[in-house]
């Protein structure tokens, strides 16, 4: 086989003809590798000024057959009228599409034959380069819409993930309600619908956006107060997860960002975006606090900052997410490599990441050095032991459950970083997004 394409214009060969010319390449060895005892035994690309070329050598199927597979490709691909998909014999012969019984090619831009419009010179140059750029931008705007969905859904997986693994300290989890008196496990399940949809339009403004990411976050936030009404309707005035919505927006932006770029979701390039994203988060809006006279009703978020100098979850992210990397994602990632059910291993997280977290959850319902002493020290204690490894570990993570219930102190800062663990831990295992622009 031989594959080129059908290029308009005296440009034969940039970045994004690259990419559609893999994007054959890649739909080529789709198509192939459906059919039984066929296999691709030689490959090689050459580049030149005419266009890219890739050169295959396909056995075990009947040429015609792989004719036929060709032109189904080009009739069927949404850019399919772009490829150029020669198949020889052992002879060297090209199977033409008669040859098969096949009509020939349509013209891409009316319904008459290619040759014909191409002998008469029916259609103008500047037609066929407008209409050969809507097709690619009409395939790109689908292969976004395939990541909002994509990105959107391993988020909101991830949210109900962190919601229903169990035992979790102090948290609602499917045994309990943790130390919460006013929400259970079926107020964060309508909470959580209430919120999906706003996590798909964070996806779709970090893809859309055009200015300098550093700037993205007043649309977000947009964005977030819609999702915070929705929340609060759905949960009759309870606020069960303002703090998600907050990391969503984060990760679902930075997450449409680089596949705007092409970029893998590593966990490296989701933070480093992040810490972009977030730039001066901490000085623009709670140093300020200090030198301001204003009377101005606080957050919880910022009344610990000037009591205790605690940024919480806005320095958690201006840092990158230092918990996630360092104690929330390898955790989870041994826990499942050594045999632990995905429960488990994001309980262990779990732990691992109160082990270190500065929660102000913890702080509002007890104190600074409650934190250290009661939560901290205890989850080092229980990791020490094992934890969900071992009986002696559980043990003790339900007795620590039990005490957090007692003392009213719930751990819903380090409940976020473990949703935010997960969703980037599934991130991390898709493919290298492929976008034509
Ligand atoms: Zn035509």
């Amino acid at each position: 086989m031989s594959i080129t394409l059908n290029i308009p214009g005296p440009e034969k060969d940039n970045g994004k003809i690259r990419k559609i010319f893999y994007e054959c390449l890649k739909a080529v060895k789709k198509e192939l590798s459906k059919k039984e005892n066929t296999k691709i035994i030689y490959q090689k690309e050459y580049f030149s000024a005419d266009g890219p070329e890739s050169f295959l050598i396909v056995e075990g199927l009947p040429v015609k057959e792989l004719k036929k597979t060709a032109v189904k490709i080009e009739d069927n691909h949404p850019l399919g009228r772009l490829f150029d998909i020669d198949v020889l014999n052992e002879g060297c012969y090209k199977i033409s599409r008669q040859d098969i019984g096949i009509s020939l090619r349509k013209c891409i831009i009316c319904n008459d034959l290619a040759i014909n419009c191409i002998t008469s010179r029916k259609h103008k140059r500047k037609e066929i380069i407008e209409k050969v750029n809507k097709m690619i931008d009409d395939f790109s705007a689908q292969s976004f819409d395939y990541w909002v969905d994509k990105i959107g859904g391993i988020t909101l997986k991830s949210i109900l993930l962190e919601l229903s693994c169990t035992p979790k300290p102090g948290l609602v989890d499917r045994f309990n309600n943790g130390a919460n008196q006013d929400m259970d496990f079926t107020t964060f399940i309508s909470s959580t619908a209430a919120i999906a949809y706003g996590m798909y339009q964070f996806v779709r403004l970090g893809i859309d956006y055009t200015d300098e990411i550093e700037e993205i976050l007043p649309h977000l936030r947009k964005i977030g107060i819609g999702m915070e009404r929705n929340m609060f309707e759905a949960t009759g005035g309870i606020n069960t997860q303002k703090g998600l919505i907050f990391l969503g927006g984060l990760i679902c932006a930075a997450a449409g960002s680089l596949i705007k770029e092409g970029k893998k979701l590593s966990p490296e390039h989701i933070c480093q975006k992040i810490k972009k994203i977030c730039k001066g988060i901490v000085d623009k809006e709670l140093k300020i606090l200090r030198s301001s006279s204003l009377e101005k009703k606080l957050t919880n978020g910022e009344r610990l900052f000037l009591k205790y100098g605690i940024s919480g979850i806005r320095g958690e992210a201006e840092r990158g997410f230092p918990t996630v990397r360092e104690k929330g994602l390898p955790t989870l990632r041994a826990g499942l490599k050594d045999g632990l059910s995905f429960n488990d291993a994001s309980v262990q997280s779990l732990i691992s990441i109160m082990s270190s977290a500065e929660d102000t959850n913890v702080i509002l319902r007890s104190n600074l050095d409650f934190l250290h002493r009661e939560v901290q020290a205890k989850a080092k204690e229980i990791i020490e032991l094992g934890g969900m490894y071992n009986l002696k570990g559980r043990r003790k993570i339900n007795t620590l459950d039990r005490y957090l219930i007692k003392k009213g102190v719930n751990p819903g800062g380090s409940a976020d970083l473990l949703a935010i663990t997960i969703t980037l831990y599934y991130f991390s295992l898709l493919p290298v997004p492929e976008i034509l622009k």
